[in-house]
């Protein structure tokens, strides 16, 4: 006979009861529309899962997520609800490109050396290998999701639901292509959205220069900038048309330093009188208010920028030069010139990428765009009605808030990993066709020579259908009418306007329906400081070390207990 043992040890149990529980199928809804004795008038409880980044490494936010669904779940699957939880993970475009470009750093090669095709295998390679850890960790938390039902979003169901959807907003003109102001990325070489730009207040400095007339009079008018080297695309001066200051040199042409271009004076509106010293310099090219005033009075722009941040040929003798040298360089060689009034510091608000860090460079770009008010207004007036809840509550005027506010989203990223935009472009007639199947041949002049667009799109319009998708959305799939829509979407509020808002856009677009009832945002996990937790301060918790050395349960009741809807959890 075995003695039994005098404690507890969660290292005998948790793997043992998580696999029998698993292969037993207890985590299947009991009442599936794929089996027998399906019955359809039973209503569903319905969960799914935010995918995590084939890149992730458990954190703390997973097991938060999980400790929180999984609560949800079993209560559900006790009242006797037949219950769904369905898991998966994302592509995360960015994220993984970035790991697999490190790798092959590491063999001393880029992506390039490669080219698109073998990347995109080596990417699939890097999937096989360290994409299922995350979903390894989630089982050791604990969750009882049915992995049979298991999702990635590039799969190929996922793949043609992101086919459908763009070709539907395309030929509803909901998706254009056109050179707009979007957000470029140096460092990861990309145009990015409104969303991944982050503005940090950074002491800096506001540069005082003489803009001087063309007419050689020696006059000038004075002009402040933070960015000087943006001085060598600038396409007008502009001031307020009731400035007596400057009234009578409207229309008249002043002087681009160093590279001696004329440019015009205009009267706008815009210009705040009381600001620096009531005359705004224009760049229609790297600014997106004076992007705005150029189409206004149809002024010239002019991209001074490469993609690597380096200056191009449009900036004469600084060309080649990176952006902050051709700035310093610039400044002086203006000093030079006695066209420097002075320097002053100044608090900047400056847009940094939210992955790299680096400084954003608002640039004109021709790029894919999703018109957003319509989706936006329908997402609205979902949630006013009631079809839609936020828990806390306080969110739901956010969310009005930037639905009212929202922008048409840049969709399309330069990058070689991700859903490739179904558009091809005729080689010999130039036409442009956006398909659900990839064509052979053009409509127009029956060439076979067509090429694909070369972006992929932003990960997060994959994630958007993820509500419908996961059910094999478009195809009206048993498992499509019978668990969607689903209940609740549960989540952390640091995505409501990435993630949440878009899957409600979305699902209300495509399938008429809102995609939940209910929205519960939990808090962000910090630090004993209240400090966000990352790897570069480190002070991240690893909670597979707190499992291994306290167990799941103490680790899941504890994030449980501790967490309150909403708000932020300090854990040391
Ligand atoms: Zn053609």
């Amino acid at each position: 006979m075995t003695e039994l043992p005098k404690a507890y040890d969660f290292h005998d149990y948790e793997e043992k009861i998580y696999r029998d529980w698993e292969s037993k199928g207890y985590f299947k809804p009991w009442n599936d529309p794929n089996k027998l004795g399906f019955d359809p008038t039973i209503q569903p409880f319905v969960i799914v899962m935010p995918p995590p980044n084939i890149t992730g490494a458990l954190h703390l936010g997973h097991a938060l997520f999980v400790a929180m669904e999984d609560l949800i779940i079993r209560y559900h699957r006790m009242k006797g609800e037949p219950t769904l939880w369905v898991p998966g993970t994302d592509h995360a475009g960015i994220a993984t490109q970035l790991q697999v470009e490190k790798q092959l750093a590491k063999e001393g090669l880029t992506k390039a050396d490669l080219g698109r095709e073998a990347f995109e295998q080596r990417v699939w390679q890097w999937k096989e290998q360290y994409g299922s850890q995350i979903t390894q960790q989630i089982r050791q938390l604990g969750a009882s999701c049915d992995w049979e039902r298991e999702r990635f979003t590039l799969d190929p169901g996922l793949s043609r639901a992101v086919r459908e959807a763009f070709v539907r907003l395309y030929e509803k003109g909901l998706i254009y292509r056109g050179p707009r102001m979007i957000n470029w990325s140096p460092g990861l070489m990309t145009a990015v959205s409104d969303l991944e730009v982050e503005y940090s207040e950074e002491p800096g400095t506001l540069y005082y220069f003489k803009y001087m007339l063309a007419d050689g009079s020696g006059k000038y008018i004075p002009v402040a900038t933070t960015r000087p080297e943006t001085i060598l695309g600038d396409t007008a001066v502009a001031v307020h048309p009731d400035d007596p200051r400057y009234q009578k040199l409207v229309g008249k042409q002043v002087v681009v330093p160093i590279i001696g271009r004329a440019i015009p004076v205009i009267a706008d509106d815009y210009v705040e009188r009381e600001f620096g010293t009531g005359a705004l310099k224009i760049t229609p090219g790297h600014d997106p208010h004076d992007y705005e005033i150029g189409q206004r009075h149809n002024l010239a722009l002019i991209n001074i920028l490469n993609k690597d941040a380096t200056l191009n040929e449009n900036a004469g003798p600084y060309a080649g030069l990176d952006r902050f040298e051709a700035r310093k360089k610039l400044w002086e060689d203006m000093r030079a010139q006695g066209l420097v009034i002075k320097e002053e510091p100044y608090m900047l608000n400056v847009p940094r990428s939210m992955r790299g860090g680096e400084i954003i460079e608002p640039l004109v770009s021709t790029q894919w765009f999703v018109k957003m008010d319509s989706l936006a207004q329908k997402a609205k007036a979902a949630v006013e009605a009631g079809e839609i809840i936020f828990v806390p509550e306080r969110f739901t005027k956010i969310f009005y808030n930037w639905m009212d506010n929202i922008q048409d989203w840049c969709i399309s990223r330069q990058l070689w990993w991700g859903h490739r935009i179904p558009v091809w472009y005729c080689q010999d007639c130039g036409e442009t066709i956006v398909a659900r199947e990839t064509p052979t041949q053009c409509p127009k002049c029956g060439s076979d020579r067509l090429a694909q667009d070369p972006d992929v799109l932003d990960t997060w319009f994959s994630s958007g259908l993820w509500p419908f998708s996961v059910f094999g959305w478009p195809d009206e799939t048993s498992d499509y009418k019978y668990f969607y829509p689903t209940s609740v979407m549960e989540t952390g509020y640091d995505i409501i306007f990435f993630w949440v808002a878009r899957m409600i856009m979305d699902a209300l677009e495509f399938t008429g329906k809102a995609p939940f009832h209910t929205v519960y945002l939990h808090g962000i996990i910090r630090d004993e400081n209240g400090e966000k937790m990352s790897k570069t301060k480190g002070n991240v918790i690893d909670p597979l070390e707190l499992m291994d050395a306290m167990g799941t349960d103490a680790l899941r009741f504890t994030l449980l207990v501790g967490s309150t809807p909403g708000n932020d959890m300090n854990v040391s």
